[in-house]
């Protein structure tokens, strides 16, 4: 018997931004989720080139976006592996550590999912946890059905339950990256205090 929720937010938080907090917040509502805990990705394998900031950088900014959310924390356990880093990986060291009871979710925007296919192991994945996406601004919602011949109508199926509405929040890390570079304002999408640190460690000053 499921006791309680657990959702489980990957990416590379490069850097963290509201969109990420919001939607999080959102989501943790409508899971029931007792605990949302953001994960930041060694390399994302798909995005095929290396964050702008470094590993110990995104960490940092990520425990300073989240310091006034009781619920929210974050494990570098993907940080601590060796690249790449599976997402199967994680959720699996998470049911271990957390055992049956707990149910496990992997929050995924909806940018994300054409993605899936490339997943490494995805029908595994679906079956282990929930994959939850949520909605984000200026993609269309989900279509899952288009992958009923790849993955079955029973995981179609389950992606479907566990699609959720988050407020659609248009803000995106490349954004974020590309206005510090060419010195605009960035206050309304980032954490004051995550953009004091970038200021102070002159990160994205540069494009790559
Ligand atoms: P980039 O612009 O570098 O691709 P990003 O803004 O998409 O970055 P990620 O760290 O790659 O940020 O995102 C982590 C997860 O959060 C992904 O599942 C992504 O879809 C989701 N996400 C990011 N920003 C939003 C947003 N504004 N609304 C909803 N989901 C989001």
């Amino acid at each position: 018997m499921v006791t309680r929720r657990i959702a489980l937010f990957g990416g590379t938080f490069d850097p963290i931004h509201l969109g990420h907090t919001t939607v999080a917040e959102a989501a943790a509502r409508q899971i029931g989720a007792e605990e949302i805990v953001f994960i930041p990705a060694k390399i994302s394998p798909l995005k095929g080139f290396l964050p702008h900031a470094s590993d110990g950088d995104r960490l940092r900014m990520i425990e300073s976006a989240i310091a006034a959310y009781p619920l929210f924390g974050v494990s570098d356990c993907e940080l601590q592996r060796p690249a790449p880093s599976y997402t199967l990986d994680t959720v699996r060291q998470f049911q271990r550590q957390h055992g049956p009871a707990t149910s496990l979710h992997w929050l995924l925007g909806a940018d994300g999912v054409g993605d899936l296919v490339h997943w490494h192991q995805i029908r595994e994945l679906i079956d282990a946890c929930n994959l939850t996406t949520m909605r984000r601004a200026g993609y269309p919602a989900p279509d899952f059905d288009r992958f009923e011949p790849l993955w079955g109508s029973e995981r179609v199926a389950k992606l479907k339950r566990n699609m959720i509405e988050t407020p659609l929040v248009d803000v995106s890390s490349t954004e974020v990256r590309r206005r510090l570079a060419a010195g605009e304002e960035v206050s309304r999408m980032l954490d004051p205090d995550v953009l004091a640190y970038i200021r102070a460690h002159h990160l994205y000053e540069k494009t790559a």
